[in-house]
């Protein structure tokens, strides 16, 4: 049976990699009706808000495969990441990343390495929610959620059991950001006890990445916040040989995209020189998903085999390692010429012609909490550098709306009450407000202390309010505090 998928060709090194690897899934027989979109900067450029014309978005929604070669994202201001745009609008939580090593065909910091990382793919910093605050500050929030973070915790243990692995790894960094990566590890925990047969462990995210470049061997898979994934992700890929080598799948409930885990390379586009290996893998993933098993197998051994050959792209040819160093279409035309062979000592693959489609996570309804309001933390704009002036000041508007000042904090650091810390001060500035007693205080009040705060003639950036969760209190003491 065909299927229907759309592909976009991309940027960069894009086009050159994506022409390879349609060449070879059309040798081996896979079965595809092919739909072209474009996405990118062009689009933009056409004054395509979004940078997806509805045409593209309408053949995502019929074909809900996607085979997508790397976009070029500008750094710093420009247009949102259509990457983050796709995953986001298509649900697509999970993102899959194999990184294995073919030792000793392609020179390898390690021989053994079979991880796959499991990268949350909606959340955390991604969720591109920044501000400028003050003249000096800028804010980035990183939102963590349970429901997003049982998901993918469940998504990593089915996928572990549904591939025959043995332990799922969480990277997180629980020890700083206690509540954000606390909820992610909380999540990983509780899921964990669900899956007996398959052993589970926590990393704090560093010593974790370290690990991963130094003992590969120790992981099988991990899962984890989407920016550690995508940092660990690249770290993986490079420790197997070449960040091309790596494909991923992006699976949500009704959607999936499959992608290189590269991004467009601007400094080889063009050359004809880039490794197609990361995209062609990718579309193996894809060929499993839409149940082409057969192919998938005929084109991932004759690429073993063609890796085997030593018949190298420039990125993975080492002298003395390789036997022939080619460009991009001579490479495919390689792994077409093998499409009848299966590797000799690196291990063969077989996939099942039945369509994996991991079952969706089924979330268990959370339990309702008691929520109390305990006061708020009130930002300010106000480049002066004696806090006792803000104390002096605040302090009687405070207690007017029936609050007390508990503590003035500048960069996550406490400034007063006691001894202020032998560092400089931004000019955004913290105030945390609550009753004498910490009990619980209405929004009446918070209302009234920025007002009163406000008309003291101070920039009010923002309040964050101050909540208590059965009894747990949902935020952090400053530093020193
Ligand atoms: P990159 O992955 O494009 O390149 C990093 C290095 O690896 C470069 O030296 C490049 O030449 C090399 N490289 C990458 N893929 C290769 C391949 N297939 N064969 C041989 N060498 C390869 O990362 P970057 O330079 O940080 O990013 C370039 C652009 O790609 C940026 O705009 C970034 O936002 C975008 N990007 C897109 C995606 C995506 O579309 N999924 C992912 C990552 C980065």
């Amino acid at each position: 049976m065909t299927t229907a998928i759309t592909i976009a060709r991309g940027n960069g090194i894009g086009p050159e990699i994506m022409d390879a690897t349609l060449k070879i899934l059309e040798a081996a027989g896979a079965k595809l009706a092919i739909e072209e979109i474009e996405i990118g900067e062009d689009v933009y450029k056409r004054g395509v808000a979004n940078g997806i014309e509805d045409s593209s978005w309408a053949s995502l929604k019929k074909t809900k495969v996607f085979l997508k070669s790397p976009i070029t994202t500008p750094q710093g201001g420009g247009f949102k990441s259509l990457n983050v745009t796709v995953r986001k609008t298509l649900g697509l939580f999970a993102n899959v990343r194999p990184c294995v090593t073919y030792h000793p065909y392609v020179t390898a910091l390690h021989p053994k390495m079979d991880i796959v990382i499991v990268r949350e793919n909606e959340e955390d910093l991604y969720s591109g929610i920044e501000y400028r605050q003050t003249q000096q500050v800028a804010q980035s929030l990183k939102l963590i959620s349970q429901p997003g973070s049982e998901k993918i915790v469940r998504y990593a243990f089915e996928y572990a059991r549904a591939n025959g692995r043995k332990k799922v790894t969480c990277m997180s960094k629980d020890n700083i950001m206690k509540i954000a990566d606390g909820v992610f590890h909380a999540a990983f925990d509780a899921v964990a006890k669900e899956y007996p047969d398959i052993q589970n462990d926590h990393f704090i995210i560093d010593i974790g990445t370290a690990r991963i470049a130094s003992r590969p061997g120790d992981f099988d898979v991990i899962v984890t916040e989407n920016l550690y994934g995508d940092i660990i992700s690249d770290v993986a890929a490079e420790v197997t040989g070449s960040v091309g080598l790596a494909g991923s799948s992006n699976i949500g409930d009704d959607f999936a995209m499959f992608e290189a885990i590269h991004g467009s390379a601007p400094d080889i586009a063009g050359k004809g020189i880039a490794n197609p290996s990361g995209l062609l893998l990718g579309a193996v993933m894809m060929l499993i998903h839409i149940g082409q098993g057969g192919v998938a197998t005929r084109v991932h051994n004759a690429w073993l085999r063609t890796i085997e050959d030593g018949i190298h792209t420039g990125d993975i040819y080492r002298e003395g390692n390789s036997k022939r160093r080619v460009g991009t279409a001579d490479f495919a035309q390689a792994v077409i010429a093998n499409l009848d062979n299966s590797p000799v000592k690196l291990p063969a693959v077989t996939y099942s012609e039945v369509a994996e489609r991991q079952k969706a996570a089924v979330l268990k309804p959370p339990a309702h909490q008691v929520k109390d309001l305990l006061g708020t933390d009130l930002y300010l704009d106000w480049p002066q550098k004696d806090v006792n002036v803000l104390v002096d000041t605040i302090k009687p508007l405070a207690e007017k709306q029936g609050l007390t000042l508990h503590s003035i904090a500048n960069r996550g650091m406490k400034f007063w009450p006691g001894t202020p810390p032998v560092t400089f001060t931004s000019d955004q500035w913290r105030l945390r407000l609550m009753t004498a007693d910490k009990g619980v205080v209405t929004h009446k009040q918070i209302q009234g202390i920025m007002a009163a705060v406000t008309d003291a003639g101070y920039d009010t950036i923002k309040t964050e309010n101050l909540y208590r969760f059965d009894g747990v209190n949902g935020f952090t003491v400053a530093q020193g505090e």
